[in-house]
């Protein structure tokens, strides 16, 4: 198997605020994969916050080269030879996953979704994400994205009541909301039952990553299910996250591709929590490939690829928040055609 590597950058259509910080391109990595004359897609979108920086992912995809050996169908062998060689670099090795996956699927003619034993039917529908912003912006993009049914509004600021007030004036979505651990524990007992009047679907990541006893400790005052985010990056997190959240949200940029992706769903289920699948800023590549998982979850937050103007690729589309998979083999990712 040949892998060649190109960066390629997304640039988002309004800078996108989280709590602890704002973004205004993706400096993403192309993976492409050769093998017999047929070329399997991966993509890398590197986050600061998980260590990676596209230097980073251009440096482990080099080293990573050299362990593919020369059978896409070995899966679990690949995967294994990559991480002895390296630890950590997950979206690295999710480019190199994907690009696998796309691989197998085209040189079986199947899309990856029906590889895994899954139905197209029953993907979930995904939420639209709203970055912090003023009061009167927010409602303008609320009121932007009226077809989706579902909204995730980033809160963890002082003005997110005004906000929250100002998109519940426009909207009767569904509405979820994400902290990014803006919040001590009992700031976000306080934040979230204030929050709560606005009806929202859950809470998602209110505390610091690793202050479990706080994560607990909200939990169990507030009238509003918990999602993990950043507490719950492997399969590794789940069993210790498990008796302090009602969920968790796994991304293939966070847990090293569908592979590791499917290991967390299938240890999630045993901890009977409920599952979400989330993105970062991605391309239609990188989204599709986690749309394929979707069927087997409760939540979708797949909007990275409509968050920006210049995708260059298609796949997943969405109607009314529904996900339709692409019906095309492995991935069913397409380059975009120019004026789309
Ligand atoms: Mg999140």
């Amino acid at each position: 198997m040949k892998l060649s590597v190109k960066p390629f950058d997304l640039k988002l259509t309004t800078p996108f605020r989280i709590s602890r910080h704002v973004q205004y391109t993706a400096a993403n990595v192309l993976a492409q994969l050769t093998y017999e004359g047929v070329t399997g897609l991966g993509e890398a979108a590197p986050s600061e916050h998980y260590g990676e920086y596209r230097e980073t992912v251009l440096a482990t995809l080099k080293l990573l080269e050299n362990e593919l050996g020369d059978d896409p169908f070995a899966l679990d062998a690949i995967f294994n030879r990559v991480n002895h060689v390296i630890r950590l670099n997950p979206s690295a090795k999710a480019a190199l996953d994907m690009a696998l996956y796309d691989l197998v699927g085209k040189l079986l003619n199947v899309p990856v979704y029906k590889l895994l034993g899954l139905n197209a039917a029953q993907t979930p529908l995904t939420s639209f994400t709203i970055g912090i912003d003023t009061p009167e912006n927010m409602a303008r993009k609320a009121l932007a994205a009226r077809d989706y049914p579902i909204l995730k509004i980033k809160v963890g600021t002082p003005n997110d009541r005004a906000n929250l007030k100002a998109i519940r004036a426009i909207s009767n979505a569904v509405i979820r909301v994400d902290a990014n651990t803006a919040w001590s524990p009992k700031e976000a007992v306080r934040a979230i039952n204030e929050l709560a009047e606005f009806d929202l679907e859950f809470v998602e990541q209110p505390v610091a990553p690793h202050d479990l006893a706080g994560l607990k400790y909200v939990r169990e005052h507030v009238p509003l299910p918990i999602i993990t985010d950043e507490s719950s990056i492997t399969v590794e997190d789940i069993p210790r996250v498990a008796e302090c959240t009602d969920g968790i949200n796994i991304k293939l940029m966070k847990c090293g591709g569908l592979y590791h992706a499917l290991k967390m769903i299938h240890v999630a289920r045993a901890h009977n929590l409920k599952i979400m699948i989330g993105c970062m800023i991605e391309s239609s590549l990188a989204i599709t490939a986690a749309a394929h998982l979707t069927p087997l979850i409760d939540y979708a937050d797949l909007d990275g690829h409509l968050l920006v103007d210049d995708d260059p690729y298609t796949g997943v589309t969405v109607e009314q928040g529904k996900l339709i998979l692409p019906e095309g083999p492995g991935l069913g990712v397409r380059e975009r055609a120019a004026g789309m």
